[in-house]
């Protein structure tokens, strides 16, 4: 049970995403320290090998000298259970062990001295499409107001397997695709940069299970595969999307470039958050019947920041609108004997809410470009121009403690 009065010898402030309640994984380095597994607080980095190799925690030290979760991960949610707890015990104010010690300045780093790499090494990575105002709008911008979603929607998570490779962390800069587009109008396609660059407001989970080909996670059993989860940027190029998704979905629009945050939540974490997601009607079949409630209450925002000009928030959503949750995702991949990996990488699919300012991609919020949106700096703007920083972040609370993800930061930089 999470001990929201818990208070840490650390400094935290009211507005920090890295609470003693929260305590998330990630990569860094230092000028002096090689990559290795820390855990976030207040505006320090504990520097988990460091930790380990003074005998405050018992693991094995060679879990943490690396530049990816996925040894540790791979030991399953209790390890990361065990270490989350004695690290909770060694930050709480009645503590001193560490505070005491003459360790200490060895192993609490200042997060402005570290760099951020990528938490884990991403085997397969699967993006769905599981919100359902977002089906809904998009489904009404492309083909019919009244037969917005497709006969399969509410009966399974849709979904498409991605491309693992371009997944890249916060903060990131990525340059606006290249690739085919056609005009309704125009007889032929043609070549160049995209017109319609956006982002897409989407979480991750990233599963600590290997299983063998042939193999199903049941439901009931989804939750114990499932580790942690990331803020999840799905960069997309609407008018490559267009010409090429017929038949078979989403290519090259879609994985030149995808960011998420470093710190990775984990679902210990996110457990006071859990609530109800949307009824499900019609009812879904067995296999996918969930036991017990499997939505997060996350709030979600978007903010886009013009070359040097202001950030400004452009959308608000919530994780809670999703209509498959993460454990209904994960059993339904598998149900064929599909089999998953330790690091495994699989995002929600952009979330939007029932209201206009609450949709999570430029495609909604300026109904495909018919609405524009104003910037503080009177700039308009249907899709994401070139020099436009796109910073989405996430955080539940409760009590007045918060569990957050930090910022998934990415510049767009011209075409080369
Ligand atoms: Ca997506």
């Amino acid at each position: 049970m999470t001990d929201f009065s818990l208070q840490s010898w650390v400094e935290v402030t009211q507005e920090s995403d890295f609470t003693i309640q929260n305590l998330p994984f990630g990569i860094f380095s230092t000028q002096k320290k090689s990559a290795r597994v820390g855990v976030a607080i207040g505006n320090k980095i504990v520097d988990v090998l460091e930790l380990a190799n003074n005998g405050f925690i018992d693991f094995d030290t060679t879990l943490f000298d690396t530049d990816k979760l996925n040894d540790f991960m791979a030991l399953g949610r209790p390890a990361a259970s065990k270490l989350r707890n004695r690290l909770q015990e060694l930050l709480n104010e009645n503590n001193d062990e560490l505070r005491d010690s003459t360790h200490r300045g060895s192993i609490m780093v200042n997060m402005s001295e570290a760099t951020m790499h990528m938490p884990v090494q991403v085997g397969d990575y699967t993006d769905f499409y599981s919100s359902e105002d977002h089906a809904r709008n998009v489904g009404t911008m492309f083909r019919d107001p009244n037969n917005a979603l497709l006969p399969n929607w509410k009966h399974l998570p849709v979904g498409y397997h991605g491309r693992a490779s371009s997944i890249v962390v916060s903060p990131a800069e990525i340059h606006r695709p290249k690739g085919q587009t056609k005009a309704d109008d125009a007889a032929a396609p043609s070549f160049g940069p995209t017109r319609l660059f956006d982002f897409e407001l989407e979480m991750a989970f990233i599963t600590c299970k290997q299983t063998k080909l042939g193999e199903s996670i049941p439901i009931d059993e989804a939750e114990n595969a499932i580790w942690g989860m990331v803020i999840f940027n799905d960069l997309s190029a609407r008018d490559i999307q267009k010409w090429e998704y017929v038949p078979l979905g989403p290519f090259l629009a879609k994985n030149f470039g995808s960011v998420i945050s470093p710190w990775v939540v984990t679902m210990d974490a996110l457990e006071p958050f859990r609530t109800k997601g949307y009824e499900q009607d019609p009812e879904v079949l067995p296999y996918l019947k969930p036991s017990k409630d499997a939505n997060f209450d996350i709030h979600l925002e978007v903010a886009l920041q013009p070359e040097n000009g202001e950030a400004q928030t452009i959308c608000t959503s919530n994780y809670k609108f999703m209509y498959w949750n993460m454990n209904q995702q994960l059993t339904h991949q598998t149900v064929n004997g599909c089999n998953i990996n330790v690091g495994d990488m699989y995002a929600s699919g952009t979330i939007s809410g029932p209201e206009e300012n609450q949709y999570g991609s430029m495609l909604e919020l300026t109904w495909r470009g018919t609405k524009p949106i104003t910037l503080s700096d009177g700039s308009e703007r249907k899709f994401m121009q070139d020099g436009d920083t796109c910073i989405m972040r996430a955080h539940a609370e409760k009590e007045g403690v918060r569990v957050g993800f930090g910022e998934a930061i990415v510049k767009i930089l011209p075409a080369t």
